[in-house]
């Protein structure tokens, strides 16, 4: 008799249940790696040496700085540290983890990166891997056909502890988007525009899966960027089944199985046995038609308030959405684009890889950014920083009035001193828009690179689209 057909996420999952979950008591799952960065480990450190624990796994930690971290550097290559506390992070972190013999990635490693960004890159990130870190956006590795997802504080130190969590198993929601989309659509309008439709609370209590031809077609990195903002939608995580771009991804990297020896082949066996089997039956299943997604911006403060970018301001749906359109000073009913905008930031873990680097550097080729308008863009690690400089793509941001920065989260999270004044209104790639999140009283639009990049050299919020294969004289057009 044939088994039952399984999701992704059931297959990933049974593999690492250690205790099943009783009505009483939530199943132990083991932890295969752990990320850890400045802000969310030192706390849990401390714990761990109060109650003269080791580190379980340290094989299965790996470390970096980002969140705190500097993106310029001072004349004499040192770096501002904006305040002693973000200073004393980073310090702390690399003294913990020489104690405790952990890899990190530090300023002299060249894979030094936002964590989302420098795991995939190391290979650490695999197919049907459970992965958590102490940052909402982890549900980014999930683009690998890994569980993954962000943790707190204590569970940081639980899993330093114990190598294992414990959870309630999720419910499986099938996001499908089928068909093709439109020229200028990213995989950031994608993911707005399923934040959209199921709303913030939407996926709270799911683990989503992304299937249907989009996701077949789109690369790692736009995958990643769909599955990095799935927590926006409320979900544990987000997955997509590894297939042949995921394998051929990893293949070569520092964590990856070795190609020589027959190891990556039985390895990438393994991973293609991991996608849900023809029938496997979901809690939910939520259908987009790729046709109808247009690039799209937030206008509220939370991702879920995201409308195509051509279309105009709804009505509030409730006080809260009344207050967010207040703070934003934008009115139901009219028009988003021609907002004046006063900085762009183009960085963040859910927009920060070559593809957005490229996309962006393409409408802002030639042009240059408006007067009194700042525009910062970051790239996500030392490898994209190092392989963009290798493309130009460097010299175009500058040429344009751009400023190229150093690798880290910058404007996403504001901790490190990058950050927007009081009512400035930022077009921003990052993935949260929360009133005040880059700078007391700033106001973000989250938006996709290409419209990042528009609205740099236009001075308003624009359509993208309007560059689009046109060549250098759309610059003309606003
Ligand atoms: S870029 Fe933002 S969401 Fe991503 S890891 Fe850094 S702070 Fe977290």
């Amino acid at each position: 008799m044939s088994s039952m057909p399984k999701t992704l996420f059931d297959k990933v999952w049974e593999r690492h249940v250690v205790v099943p979950e009783t009505a009483d008591h939530p199943a132990t799952l083991y932890i295969d790696l752990h990320l850890i960065h400045e802000v969310t480990s030192p706390q849990a450190f401390t714990v761990l040496k109060e109650r003269g624990l080791k580190v379980r796994r340290p094989d299965r930690t790996l470390a970096t700085i980002d969140h705190s971290t500097p993106t310029l550097l001072n004349d004499d290559g040192s770096r501002p540290f904006v305040t002693k506390q973000a200073e004393a992070q980073v310090k702390t972190l690399l003294a913990n983890v020489a104690e405790h013999d952990i890899e990190v990635h530090g300023w002299e490693s060249e894979n030094r990166g936002i964590v989302h960004v420098m795991g995939p890159e190391l290979g650490a990130t695999r197919p049907g891997m459970t992965i958590v870190c102490g940052d909402s956006h982890t549900s980014t590795h999930g683009a690998f056909g890994a569980i993954a997802f962000g943790i707190g504080t204590t569970q940081v130190g639980h899993v330093l502890a114990n190598q294992s969590i414990l959870m309630r198993k999720p419910k499986t929601m099938a996001v499908y988007v089928d068909g093709e989309l439109s020229e200028g659509v990213t995989p950031k309008d994608v993911i707005l525009a399923i934040i959209a439709k199921i709303g913030v609370g939407g996926g709270t209590g799911y683990a989503l899966e992304y299937r249907g031809s989009v996701f077949e077609n789109m690369s790692m990195d736009g995958r990643m960027t769909v599955c990095n903002m799935s927590i926006e939608a409320g979900a544990r995580c987000g997955m997509v089944a590894p297939d042949d771009k995921t394998f051929a991804y990893l293949e070569g990297r520092k964590f990856a199985p070795s190609s020589d020896n027959g190891d990556y082949l039985a390895a990438c066996e393994d991973w293609a046995s991991l996608a849900s089997d023809p029938g496997a039956s979901y809690d939910k299943e939520v259908f987009l038609k790729a046709e109808d997604i247009r690039p799209m911006v937030t206008y509220g403060t939370h991702p879920g308030m995201a409308m195509p970018i051509d279309a105009l301001i709804p009505d509030a749906a409730d006080e809260a959405e009344e207050n967010a359109l207040s703070y934003m000073q934008v009115k139901a009913g009219e028009e988003i684009t021609g907002l004046k905008v006063d900085r762009v930031f183009i960085g963040s873990c859910t927009n920060s890889r070559m593809e957005d680097l490229r996309a962006a550097a393409q409408i802002m080729s030639g042009a240059r950014v408006v007067d009194g308008l700042t525009a910062i863009i970051v790239p996500g690690s030392e490898l994209v920083k190092k392989q963009a400089e290798a493309e130009g793509l460097h010299e175009i941001f500058t040429a344009a009035g751009a400023e190229w920065r150093e690798p880290g989260c910058s404007m996403c999270i504001a901790m490190n001193g990058d950050k927007a004044a009081p009512g400035e209104l930022v077009v921003s790639t990052s993935n949260r828009n929360f009133a005040g999140r880059q700078g007391p009283g700033a106001r973000t639009i989250l938006a996709s690179p290409e419209t990042a990049a528009a609205a740099a050299i236009s001075g308003v919020l624009v359509d993208p689209r309007i560059f689009s294969n046109t060549g250098e004289d759309a610059h003309d057009v606003v």
